[in-house]
């Protein structure tokens, strides 16, 4: 007789890989940092009318060192950069961004010297939201989208954890 016919629905076999992922989809903590007007709609998110925690990333960390998502909202000026540039670095790897906001992903309506024309220009973005501001429904569809890209990944995405 089989393993699986003795068995019968008793057990789950899945992968490591996808538990791992499996988890740390539903467990992604936001950095608190916001740069401009764009953060204004990102605080409401873990308030009861948005409730984050139903996905599990209502827990906003202080330090880069216990989170694992970077939420860049709003304009980054060009004085800003090193230190938006230094806080992602701080943050333990595999790590996350999101781009809230046509002012961080392309400079929006400040094209001019001294806004970065787009974060990706200093660091790795995974997810753009678009919009001016975009509300807070708009940034929790870049969160699931984020969620999605995690179940997606291997081992190997990250070779220096
Ligand atoms: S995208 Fe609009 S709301 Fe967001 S930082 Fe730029 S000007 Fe402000």
């Amino acid at each position: 007789m089989g393993l699986e016919h003795q068995l019968g629905d008793n057990i789950l076999t899945t992968s490591l890989e996808w538990a791992v992922n499996w988890a740390r989809s539903n467990s992604v903590w936001p950095m608190t940092f916001g740069l401009a007007c764009c953060a204004i709609e990102m605080m409401p998110i873990v308030s009861p009318r948005y409730d984050l925690a139903r996905f599990g990333s209502e827990v906003y960390r202080a330090s880069p060192r216990q989170a694992d998502l970077l939420i860049v909202a709003g304009r980054v000026s060009r004085k800003m950069a090193p230190f938006v540039k230094q806080v992602y670095e701080q943050m333990m790897s595999p790590k996350w961004v999101i781009s809230m906001g046509a002012c961080a992903s392309c400079g929006g309506v400040f094209r001019n010297y001294a806004i970065l024309q787009g974060v990706d220009k200093i660091i790795p973005v995974d997810v753009y939201v678009p919009g001016c501001p975009p509300n807070p429904y708009a940034l929790m569809q870049g969160i699931f989208e984020i969620q999605k890209k995690i179940k997606g990944e291997k081992f190997t995405d990250h070779p220096y954890e």
